[in-house]
């Protein structure tokens, strides 16, 4: 399961900022979106991004735990917000994990059982 964020998101701008007077259906929308108020895009958008992976794990806690579901959130940064390159897909957080070199172990663990044939 992959969420992926992007930088300049309109959903998170508007999440932030003050919304009460648009329309019904988009504050609705909007209220789901949990990052503080203010925040700088990118900032909201990987906090929503970890979001959306703890909501998953907690929807899916068995499947995870049987390893059968791996949830990963990613942001799409087109703007290089996260000065590691513009158009690099940066995967942020996988199960909950959301240390580099953690994730980077994470997503290689099969490369490494191939190793020790
Ligand atoms: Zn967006």
């Amino acid at each position: 399961m992959l969420f992926i964020g992007h930088s300049s998101c309109g959903a998170i701008k508007a999440a932030s900022g003050d919304y009460a007077g648009l329309e019904p259906a988009i504050v609705k929308e909007l209220d789901t979106i949990r990052i503080d108020k203010g925040v700088a895009n990118i900032d909201g958008v990987t906090r929503n991004v970890h979001n959306q992976v703890a909501d998953a794990l907690a929807d899916f806690a068995d499947k995870v735990k049987e390893g059968h579901l791996l949830v990963v959130g990613a942001v799409y940064d087109f703007n290089n917000d996260m000065k590691q390159g513009a158009g690099k897909l940066k995967v942020i957080d996988v199960n909950g994990e959301s240390d580099p070199a953690r994730i980077k172990l994470l997503l290689a663990g099969d490369e490494s059982k191939h190793g020790a044939y």
